[in-house]
């Protein structure tokens, strides 16, 4: 838990969220700036700031994640497929800087 960060704070219940899912790793909740239908951002509870910032001990979280993602685009009904993004540093677009993973689909989804 670190004091000035958003995600920590949502983490812990201080700022509220749409949480769709948590289990003992990770929380997953709806992106309030949404940029396709279906909008969740996968988060470890565990604050690293960035993939720069990922250890050892970050692995069976981040596994976790990626195995997380079909599981959690079937559940909000994207049969057809979805995106993940991941953004790295400024130069990447991250302005949280609490690893997320962005899970996006929906029939609005334009080519990348
Ligand atoms: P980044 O650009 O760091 O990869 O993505 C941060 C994401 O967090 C953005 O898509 C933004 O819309 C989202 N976000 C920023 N503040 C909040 C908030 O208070 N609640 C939620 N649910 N999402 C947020
Ligand atoms: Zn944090």
């Amino acid at each position: 838990m670190v004091d000035d960060c958003l995600f920590c704070k949502i983490i812990s219940g201080s700022i509220p969220s749409d949480m769709i899912y948590q289990d003992d790793q990770i929380v997953v909740f709806k992106d309030i700036n949404p940029k396709a239908e279906v909008h969740l951002l996968v988060v470890p509870k565990e604050h690293f700031e960035s993939l720069n910032e990922m250890q050892p001990q970050h692995d069976a979280v981040m596994a976790h994640s990626l195995r997380m993602l079909p599981v959690l685009a079937k559940q909000q009904g994207l049969d057809t497929g979805f995106r993940t993004i991941i953004n790295t540093g400024k130069g990447g677009g991250q302005v949280v800087f609490h690893l997320h993973i962005h899970l996006l689909g929906g029939s609005s989804l334009a080519g990348f």
